[in-house]
C-alpha cells in the first residue's frame, strides 16, 4: 500500500463537499477506495463525512451549549476493530466561550478517547475467551471424570 493511496479516504471525505464533485466521481473514488483501504478505509471515509455533517449542523460546547466553536485541531487514532485496524481522524473544537477543547465525532459516536479498541471489538474479544475457557474445562472435565459434558452446558 503506498502512502497515497492510504489517504484516499482522507480526500473522499473532504472532496465530497466540493460543488462540482458529482456521482459518478464518488463512484469511481469508492471503488478505488475499496481496491486500495477495504473497509476500514470506507468505515474512515464515513466518519470524516459524518463530522463534517455533524460541524456543518451547528455544534454546542458540551460544558456550557455556547455555538462559539473554532477548530483546534486534529487528531488522529487507531482503533481495532472486527473488520481490522480503522485510522479514525476526528477534529477537536475549542469553545470560545469557556476554552474547552472537545471532538464532536468521537461524542457522536460515543468513543472513549483513551480506548484503542471498539466496543464490538473487545465484546467480540471477551465471547472468543470466555467461549474458548468453557471449551477447556469441558475437555478437562470429561477427560478427568469421564462423563461427556457439551461446553454451552456448563
Ligand atoms: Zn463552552
Amino acid at each position: 500500500m503506498t502512502k497515497s493511496s492510504k489517504k484516499l479516504s482522507l480526500h473522499i471525505g473532504s472532496e465530497i463537499w466540493l460543488k462540482n464533485f458529482s456521482f459518478s466521481q464518488l463512484i469511481l473514488k469508492v471503488k478505488r477506495l475499496f481496491d486500495c483501504e477495504g473497509i476500514p478505509g470506507f468505515v474512515k471515509m464515513m466518519v470524516i463525512l459524518v463530522e463534517g455533517m455533524l460541524i456543518k449542523s451547528g455544534t454546542e460546547c458540551p460544558r456550557c451549549n455556547s455555538n462559539k466553536l473554532q477548530l483546534h485541531d486534529k487528531c488522529g487514532k487507531k482503533m481495532k476493530t472486527s473488520i481490522g485496524c480503522v485510522d479514525l481522524v476526528s477534529s477537536r473544537m475549542k469553545c470560545t466561550a469557556c476554552k474547552k477543547t472537545f471532538s464532536p465525532m468521537m461524542r457522536l459516536f460515543d468513543v472513549d478517547p483513551f480506548s484503542r479498541k471498539s466496543r464490538e471489538f473487545e465484546k467480540l474479544t471477551l465471547e472468543t475467551v470466555t467461549n474458548q475457557i468453557f471449551r477447556r474445562s469441558a475437555k478437562n472435565l470429561n477427560d478427568t471424570m469421564r462423563f461427556s459434558m457439551g461446553h454451552t452446558t456448563l
